[in-house]
């Protein structure tokens, strides 16, 4: 059975440890504010907004949630965007993800003040991930590295195969692993048998939101699985990986729930308090 990397129990960990500079920056009359833009009423979404603020309270850090209509205009959007980037108080602006279709969600995520881009997804701050000098990072990318070290998982000359090609977490994941000096792989939908490159993987990041997406036989004996997926199945929320039989084959295997996902929230808590401090001068 492989070892489990235990995301939960480090996020609380890492959550105490933020608190602490979080108490410190208010003593010194600075307090984090963290603004969430929520279009609609996407049942997800209203389940991680919960997580959020609960996670957001837990640390200190003020959070300030602005439900909007589903049927709130491309205009609109943008100028609470604008109002929010000239808030002196305002430390951290994201938009909840999925947004309607009638919303550029583009031309939304680029009217950010990257300084205030706390999912890391302006194309300034995108493209200064892709140049290793960074000033925030995405909150999933983070969580899965801090995992790593955290377990002392060394990515130097590793494969690393990436199932997945999104904004939010294969493609910056990607750009992150590269910087540790592992050779990496991104497949996604379109990739032609998925296990000839994942049997080759020393660490397999599962991120397609498929159930089941993973089984035994695509893994190579003694590799590291990190499960991003989120996926109601059978009544059950479940990752993309056949967890029961993969880890007979793993060396390290993260659970869902508990990996990646409190990892997840906790680190963007962490990327708040960044550009807080940056803000500041610290
Ligand atoms: P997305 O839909 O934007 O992207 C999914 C990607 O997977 C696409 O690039 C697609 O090409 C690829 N893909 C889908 N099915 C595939 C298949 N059968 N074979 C190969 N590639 C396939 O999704 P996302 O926003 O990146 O999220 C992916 C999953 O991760 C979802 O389940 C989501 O809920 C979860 N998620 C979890 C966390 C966390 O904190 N644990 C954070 C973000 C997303």
């Amino acid at each position: 059975m492989a070892q489990l990397l235990d995301g939960k129990h480090l996020a609380d960990l890492r959550a105490t440890k933020l608190k602490q500079k979080v108490t410190h920056l208010k003593s010194e009359g600075i307090q984090p504010l963290f603004c969430v833009i929520n279009i609609g009423n996407d049942p997800s979404s209203k389940i991680y907004l919960k997580t959020k603020k609960r996670r957001a309270k837990e640390i200190g850090i003020k959070q300030k949630l602005f439900q909007l209509s589903s049927s709130v205009t491309q205009k609109e959007l943008l100028s609470l965007i604008n109002c929010l980037n000239e808030e002196e108080k305002v430390n951290g602006i994201m938009i909840q993800l999925p947004v309607p279709g009638q919303i550029d969600l583009n031309e939304a995520l680029a009217a950010i003040d990257p300084e205030k881009d706390v999912d890391c997804l302006t194309p300034a701050n995108v493209g200064r991930l892709w140049r290793g000098d960074h000033f925030v990072e995405p909150a999933t990318a983070h969580g899965i590295l801090t995992l790593l070290d955290y377990y002392h998982i060394e990515l130097k000359g590793k494969n690393v195969v990436i199932i997945g090609r999104s904004s939010i977490v294969g493609k910056p994941l990607a750009a992150m692993m590269l910087e540790r000096d592992a050779t990496v792989s991104i497949l996604h939908l379109k990739t032609k048998k998925l296990s000839e490159y994942t049997k080759r993987a020393d660490v397999l990041v599962a991120a397609a939101g498929q159930p089941n997406l993973v089984t035994a036989d695509m893994v190579k004996k003694g590799a590291v699985i990190i499960d991003v997926g989120i996926n109601r199945f059978n009544g059950k929320i479940v990752g993309d990986v056949d967890y029961a039989h993969v880890t007979n084959v793993a060396s390290y295997i993260t659970p869902v729930p508990g990996g990646v996902g409190p990892l997840t929230v906790e680190s963007l808590m962490e990327q708040v308090v960044q550009l807080t401090r940056r803000k500041h001068g610290k």
